[in-house]
């Protein structure tokens, strides 16, 4: 059974975006032998899409270890996950490790960050109990200010994680804190910073390690932040990050759907929701959808959003924990009727970067919000 409220989770859209992104990125194929890789970031359950079923389809375009698919998670739990799922491509997990219990990296085969001399010795503690050794990305902070070994300390900083065999740095990373804002200065500051900490490393002996920095607004905007590898999310998702000039087109993956379940008249002066949220300046016509900020719908759409019914837009009008409620004074709508909070509906559309607009948040959170109560359906062909 399915509740009325549910995702279709279009896993086509998915790998034509993977192949799309692939074939953008080996565009740069004069100016470098071979086109960086694409660490396909699946964190937080695929920004609500899925992890499973989405690295699953991933990996079923791209097969083979060598220069293929590589994942990208948030923490050791995330990917233990994936591998106790059946997912076999390499699995890059961003989070700081120092309070976590790390045998599940050498039991997994995950490939954990490096990011301060203190996780350094706990994975080299853990890589030496279970005597082996352990492939490991390295982060450099170069002005997130979050996670990472600083630009402008490595030489102090990073030794405790070359000096011993048991860690191998496969790479070295950074994360930029304005790839999303064109005019901001510090996004090509980060990029400096990191080449000179990349010149740093070579300086202290370490070699045969790639690099990747680049997010989905950051490998649209500059070439230079491609590096070895990129790390695309929301690209993989179908959404543009920021209004881009760019030749990449992406397909949106997710669509939100739901459907009206009743109908009333209001008078002129009453009022819809908890808080008296709406007052009918007129008589109206209100329509209730079964979903709520329980599924991911925000308190703040009441009075600024909209979704899709018959083709046509109705203003959001009060948001309960269950349900929602919007004006459809002017669509003639019945119960039954379908609605789209998500998605496209005769020649509109409403994306998660509108959605994001209107509560003044980015659009990874509203594709991350999506509730565990609303039913995920792929399609049938995707196991
Ligand atoms: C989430 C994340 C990304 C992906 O960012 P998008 O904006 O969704 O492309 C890349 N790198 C790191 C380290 C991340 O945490």
């Amino acid at each position: 059974m399915v509740r009325p409220t549910h995702a279709h989770i279009d896993l086509h859209s998915l790998t034509f975006n993977y192949r799309r992104i692939r074939e953008y990125l080996g565009a740069r194929a004069e100016a470098s032998p071979t086109a960086p890789r694409i660490i396909a970031v699946i964190k937080a359950n695929a920004y609500g899409h899925g992890a499973v079923r989405v690295a699953r389809a991933l990996e079923s375009v791209e097969t083979g270890p060598a220069g293929g698919l590589m994942l990208a998670c948030a923490d050791i739990e995330e990917g233990i996950q994936l591998r106790e799922a059946g997912v076999c491509a390499p699995i890059l997990v961003f989070g700081a490790l120092s309070v976590s219990n790390l045998d599940g990296v050498v039991v997994h085969g995950l490939t954990p960050t490096v990011s301060s001399p203190e996780a350094a010795r706990a994975l080299q503690a853990t890589a030496a109990r279970h005597g082996q050794q352990l492939h490991v990305h390295l982060k450099v902070d170069t002005g997130m200010n979050r996670f990472g070994f600083r630009y402008d300390n490595i030489r102090r900083t990073v030794p405790v994680a070359l000096e011993d065999r048991n860690l191998i740095i496969d790479a070295v990373y950074t994360q930029f804190a304005t790839a999303e804002n064109i005019d901001h200065p510090l996004f090509d500051l980060q990029r400096q910073r990191f080449e000179i900490a990349l010149e740093t490393l070579r300086g202290m002996g370490l070699d045969e390690f790639t690099s990747h920095a680049a997010n989905s607004s950051a490998l649209l905007r500059d070439r230079r932040t491609w590096y070895d590898a990129v790390r695309p999310g929301l690209l993989l998702y179908g959404v543009m990050p920021t209004p881009i000039d760019t030749a990449l087109s992406v397909r949106p993956v997710l669509s939100l759907r739901s459907r009206i379940v009743a109908v009333k008249g209001m008078r002129v002066g009453e009022t819809a929701g908890y808080a008296t949220q709406f007052s009918a300046g007129r008589a109206s016509r209100v329509a209730v959808i079964p979903a709520g900020y329980a599924d991911g719908l925000d308190l703040r759409l009441a009075g600024t959003a909209s979704v899709l019914v018959r083709g046509q837009r109705a203003s959001i009008v009060a948001v309960s924990m269950d349900s929602t409620t919007v004006d459809v004074s002017d669509v003639d709508v019945s119960p039954g009727d379908d609605v789209v909070v998500i998605g496209s509906q005769g020649d509109d559309r409403i994306d998660a970067c509108e959605v994001a607009r209107w509560i003044g948040t980015v659009p990874h959170e509203i594709l991350c919000r999506t509730g565990t109560r609303i039913e995920r359906i792929y399609n049938s062909e995707f196991l």
